[in-house]
């Protein structure tokens, strides 16, 4: 197999509408309204569920104007949550980084794919032993299983959090193993991709599908398109209609498919996430994922 570890934006659309017949479905608007930010149609939601990367940061840098932005939602009263398909952080760790980034986000206003994740881990394998596909660093506190750093061994359900540890010669042990004994798969963060310094980095989604692929097994996944996570994040916003809130990413097959088949309205930033530099209209048009409103930055 060839082993490329980053993908560009029109591989990584591709691959997306491959794996597409896995994902939840939605229908959509006719045609994209534009908008200069979530102020200008702030009055058409009382809530907004935000997507991290892309929207308010790229990597360790908030994106400019963006945490004035939180700050006017605030002001005009709007329930803010961040829905995020990060599974390296701990609840905690996240909140600490968007105060380092300059966000005022509380611990009830952060709903990540790994808190989606670790909440159903015993509906997949009651009182299983876990293995993990996580990053040394990653410490498993928050997570309430018999969970260990999978390297071979014999486990009775597999969780991706992260795949920056996914050397060829670890994916290659992985699929032996599962090709010898299915166990259940579950993936923490089903994003195909990642914007870093050097390209698009595949994430577990990535590596999950290949799994599928090959092997007809089917993983569970959590986070966004997935229905969890929204209705994680739906359960802050009690009393709030779906179509007063507004899902606000920068991905077409995960911040839009997820928000729309949720209920909710989507708006789609441009500027500075997946399709960065890039003619998005072609990728909404090749698609039929269209955004309820677009914006080149919040
Ligand atoms: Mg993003």
């Amino acid at each position: 197999m060839s082993y490329e570890n980053t993908l560009s934006t029109e591989g990584a659309f591709q691959r997306y509408e491959e794996v597409r017949s896995r994902f939840p479905t939605a229908e959509f608007a006719d045609r994209s309204k534009d908008c200069s930010g979530l102020t200008d149609i702030a009055d058409q939601f009382d809530a907004f569920l935000l997507d991290s990367f892309g929207v308010l940061n790229v990597g360790d840098r908030p994106i400019p104007g963006a945490t004035q932005c939180i700050a006017r939602l605030r002001d005009a009263g709007k329930r803010l949550i961040i829905l995020t398909n990060a599974a390296s952080y701990t609840r905690d760790d996240a909140v600490e980084r968007y105060h380092r980034l300059g966000f005022d986000f509380n611990k009830e206003e952060v709903v990540s794919s790994r808190d989606v994740t670790i909440q159903r881990l015993a509906q997949i394998a009651p009182s299983g032993r876990w293995g993990a596909v996580a990053t040394p660093e990653d410490c498993f506190a928050d997570i309430d299983a018999d969970i260990r750093h999978w390297d071979g061994d014999d486990v009775d359900a597999l969780v991706f959090l992260s795949s920056a540890v996914l050397s060829p010669d670890l994916f290659a042990k992985l699929e032996k193993a599962l090709r010898n004994k299915p166990i259940p798969v579950v993936v923490a963060n089903p994003d195909l991709v990642a914007p870093r310094e050097n390209g698009l980095s595949k994430e577990p989604g990535y590596y999950a599908h290949l799994l599928a692929d090959r092997l007809g097994l089917l993983p569970t996944f959590y986070g966004k398109p997935f229905g969890d996570a929204f209705d994680d994040a739906a359960a802050r916003l009690e009393g709030v209609k779906p179509e007063r809130i507004a899902m606000v990413g920068d991905t077409l097959h995960t911040d839009i498919l997820g928000g729309r088949a949720f209920g909710a309205k989507t708006i789609l930033v441009r500027e500075h996430g997946l399709f960065a530099g890039t003619d998005v209209s072609a990728f909404v048009r090749r698609s039929q994922i269209i955004p309820d409103f677009q914006c080149d930055s919040i």
